[in-house]
This record gives structure tokens, sequence and C-alpha cells, in this order.
């Protein structure tokens, strides 16, 4: 079985037609598809990386704009391995347990599985940890004094950078510091598509505070970020908070929730909220020598933390619509099936497609071609000629493009254009010169 026959496998639990159109329509491809895929990577495709992009500056004007007192960073990925001591990332703190059935030699995480084997029915081995962290090796030798490892969590360049931040910025606290990037984990079962891999994307907050104070922001931050979920459209009935059993927490936390998202695959953590109390900032005095604290003591920190890439699937399962019998009756090109997906207005990859009714009417394209150029500069647009206006409509529903813009016969005498909306179908005519006012597309 080749690597992307096994990915296959593996993801057919419900999400089939998410992956399928994710595939066809270029959000998603499988890393290095030509040589076969890459165990549990994926690239993001011209739409893909649109909607992620899309996604991460709602999250950052989420944090450094809507709210005060959070500025910005953007740490290395490779780090000095004291960090990772120092954080407990390199000892029993970081690992799963790991079983390896003894017929077939599949590996799984114990708390994913029951007594047997899920594969071949076989029995078990013992677990043993398995440390989760990405070994590399900085310059020419490969010896251990080289040893060093691609980050877990992005956190922990925020904790290293705390005095810079609070010197050259001259915060208070409390106060967040918010950071975007690449994290690294040896998952032992990567699985659901983009829900678990081995490389993804972290946007993480870390709020210090007076630790009295902590359990206070612990609640406020939780209502926070289920708050964003749900103004960017995910719908109610299918978030949640859960509270994590004290047995369960990650060895930094004091306290934790996991925001879940009711996947095709069942309920699912998208983003954690922790309560680290002061287990970073004085484990990292202790193993640096340098004094971390604030004004005599440990602030106390609650962190925020979401996968851009697990958010973007949670996004793409909430919009997808399946509508039986199409939309539209008139249309020869109604299908037993027709796929919408209504991504919030700041998410959706294409904001405008510029269509003329035929492409054989040389005028016609020109002038959308005029159009196309004139809304480019302020709008993700895609230009499409190919195909019956009906069936080019479908696609960029597919895709949850906002709105359609049409150039038709009449366009031409009266220097005007249709705008069609995605969600309600409703047409409107406007002039030419009037596309680039923002207001116009408002249904
Ligand atoms: P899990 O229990 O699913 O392994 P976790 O509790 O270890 O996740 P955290 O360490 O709290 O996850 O990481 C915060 C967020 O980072 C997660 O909610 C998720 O959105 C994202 N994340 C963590 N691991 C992965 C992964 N392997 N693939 C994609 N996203 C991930």
């Amino acid at each position: 079985m080749t690597r992307i026959e096994k990915q296959k496998e593996r993801i057919s639990n419900g999400v089939e037609k998410i992956v399928s159109l994710a595939k066809r329509r270029g959000f998603v491809f499988p890393s290095s598809e030509i040589y076969g895929g890459f165990g549990s990577c994926y690239d993001f495709g011209p739409l893909g990386v649109e909607m992620k992009n899309n996604i991460k500056k709602a999250w950052w004007d989420e944090m450094t704009k809507k709210h005060d007192d959070i500025v910005g960073l953007d740490a290395s990925i490779l780090m000095s391995p004291k960090v990772w001591k120092a954080s407990g990332h390199l000892t029993a703190g970081f690992a799963d347990e790991l079983v390896e059935c003894r017929k077939c030699h599949h590996r799984f995480r114990k708390d994913f599985i029951k007594e047997k084997c899920p594969d071949c029915g076989g029995n078990l081995t013992k677990p043993k940890k398995f440390n989760l962290m990405m070994k590399t090796f900085i310059g020419p030798v490969e010896d251990e004094a080289s040893v060093t490892y691609l980050r877990a969590e992005t956190c922990q360049g925020i904790y290293t950078n705390f005095k810079n931040v609070i010197q050259t910025m001259r915060m208070k606290i409390p106060f967040g510091i918010a950071q975007i990037g690449k994290a690294f984990r040896n998952e032992i079962n990567p699985k659901d598509f983009i829900y678990r891999t081995r490389e993804f994307e972290q946007m993480e907050m870390q709020w210090f505070c007076e630790p009295k104070k902590a359990d206070k922001f612990f609640d406020y931050w939780l209502k926070q970020r289920l708050n964003w979920y749900l103004s960017l459209g995910i719908r109610k009935q299918n978030l949640r908070a859960k509270e994590v059993p004290k047995n369960e927490l990650p060895h930094y936390a004091k306290r934790a929730n996991d925001i879940e998202y009711k996947f095709p695959f069942g309920w699912q953590e998208i983003e954690g909220i922790h309560n680290r109390g002061d287990w970073d900032l004085s484990n990292h005095s202790k193993y640096s020598g340098q004094d971390l604290k604030y004004e005599g003591s440990f602030p106390h920190i609650i962190e925020t933390s979401v996968g851009v890439d697990r958010s973007l699937f949670a996004f793409l399962c909430d919009s997808y619509t399946e509508v039986k019998g199409g939309r539209t009756k008139t249309t020869k090109s109604a299908k037993e099936i027709e796929i919408l997906l209504k991504l919030d207005k700041s998410l959706a990859p294409i904001k405008i497609a510029v269509l003329p009714l035929v492409k054989n009417k040389l005028e016609l394209v020109k002038k959308a071609k005029q159009v196309y150029k004139l809304l480019k500069p302020n709008f993700v647009c895609q230009y499409d000629e190919t195909g019956s206006i009906g069936r080019r409509y479908r696609r960029q529903d597919e895709i949850g493009t906002l709105f359609c813009v049409t150039i038709d016969f009449d366009s031409l005498k009266k220097d005007d254009v249709t705008i069609r909306d995605r969600d309600t179908m409703k047409q409107k005519r406007v002039k030419i010169k009037d596309l680039p006012r923002l207001e116009i597309f408002d249904f």
C-alpha cells in the first residue's frame, strides 16, 4: 500500500467529501504527491493558502487590535536545547504512550485504542513512553553536542523573550504576547486528514497576570475564544468547551479546557485554554540563571493555543453544505446535489469571481477583463470564462466565493454588471464605475 493509499484509508471516517473537495478545488494536496506522498504531511494549494492567511489575519486582528495590551512576536523555530530541558519537553512530560501490535507491528497511541489492534485484532505490547520532540542537528557534525529540536509548541519563544518584551515595550501585567508559527510533533498516529499532522501551525497567546487573578482571566479568555469561532460562523451546536480532568492535564498545566468542534468523526479539540501557573517562568529562571520575575514574583500565565490547520478544517466542515436537487431549477446544470461552502466573508479565499456571460463574444471578454483589473487590487478575484454561466456559478459556490460579477450584453450598452450573492443568489445591477466601492457588495 502506498503512503497516499494509507493516508486515504485513515481518512475514510465521514470526511471524504471535505477531503475530496479540498483536493479537487486546490485547498489541500498531499505532500510530495508525485513521489507517492509523505506520511501525514500536506501542502496548502492556492485556495488553501488564501484561507489560511485569512484565518491568521482574523486571529491576529482579534488578539492585537480588539484587545488591549497584547503585542506580537515571531520567535525562531530552532532554539537552544536547554529551553526544552527547562520546559519539561525532553522528559516524560511530553511523551505519549505507544503500543505495538505483536502480529502486524502497527503502532498506536495507547489512549486512542482499546485492548486489541484495530487493524488486525492482534495482541498489543506493553505501553512504552515515546517522546514527541523532533530531533535535528545544527551544523555539519552529527554528534550529540549539536543536537537540537524543532519546537513542539510556539510558546517557549514567548517565555524566553518575556523580559525583552517588558523592557522594550514598557509592558505592565496583565498583558499578553501573541505569536503564529510552525510547530512539530512526532505524532505516533497522525490521522484524520489535516486534523493531526507532524508539522502544523499554531496561533498562541500567553497572558501574564497576577496569580490571584488567573482564575478570572482563564474564564475570560475561554469565553473570548468561544465567541471568536461563533463570530466567524461556526454553528453553536458544533462548539463546546470541555474541562480537562485533573489526571489528564498536560505536565505544565494547573487547569485546562479544550474547545471542541463536532467533526464528522466526533467531538475533537481545536484549541486548548491552559492555566500554566508559574511553571514556565520559574523553570526558565532556574535553568538559565536569569531572573524572570516581575516586580519580585512570577506572574501566572493563561494560554490560548489553537492550530491553524485544525481550525481551517473545522471551518471547512462547518460551512460545507449540500443542497439536494440544486438551488436553481431553471438551468440544465442543476445537479442532484449542489455543494455550497458558506464560509464567513472574512475567511472565504476568493471574494469575487468575474464572469463574461459567454466567452465567444470578444467585446464581452474584453469588458470582463477590464472589470477584473478594476477589482483585483482590492479583492482576491478569479476570472472565469469556461463553461456555461450556471456551471460557473456552481463552481464558485463550491469554493465559497462571496460574489459573482457577470458581464452580459446589456453591460456593453449601459456600462454595468450584475452582482450575485452566494448565499441568497439575489442579483442586482450596478454601474462599473461604482464597483471599487465596498458598500456595493452589501446585500
Ligand atoms: P492532542 O490532545 O489532540 O494531541 P494537545 O492537547 O496535545 O492535542 P496542545 O498542546 O494543547 O494540543 O496544542 C494546542 C493546539 O495545537 C491544539 O488544540 C491543536 O489545534 C493544535 N495541534 C496540536 N497538535 C497538533 C497536531 N499534531 N496536528 C495539528 N494541530 C495540532
